[in-house]
């Protein structure tokens, strides 16, 4: 089913139309609606390999059947972007966040800069 979000609330889910619960919108009440929606693609966690950094699993977490590779999906092992509702329901997603680290926490780590000074070194 596609997943679709209002750009009036921001809300994204699944409809087999265009449409909104949250804030009610609906094309087939107010066919200028439409333009509100925008379809996404699809993009499923792909749960972490056991033995292999920075691998994935291969599937979604949702679903053994979906493997990497379909052209109709998407697949992540970064949490954040993953706008897939089954996958982020799975208990491999929850179980992943207490494992995995963040993949740019190394950015993180790296010193700021002031305007007009230097980059300062990493402590
Ligand atoms: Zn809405
Ligand atoms: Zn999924």
């Amino acid at each position: 089913m596609p997943l679709y979000r209002c750009a009036n609330c921001g809300n994204e889910a699944e409809h087999p139309t265009p449409k909104c619960v949250p804030c009610g919108l609906d094309p087939k009440n107010e066919p200028r609606a439409v333009q509100m929606f925008t379809e996404l693609v699809t993009i499923h966690f792909d749960p972490p390999h056991a033995v292999v950094t920075g691998w994935g699993v291969g599937h979604a977490a949702c679903d053994t059947a979906k493997k990497v590779g379909r052209v109709q999906d998407r697949f992540t092992g970064e949490r954040e972007v993953v706008n897939c509702a089954a996958c982020k329901a799975s208990e491999a997603f929850a179980g992943a966040a207490a494992k995995a680290p963040r993949p740019h926490e190394s950015i993180d780590k790296v010193g700021k800069a002031e305007p007009g000074q230097a980059l300062k070194k990493p402590t």
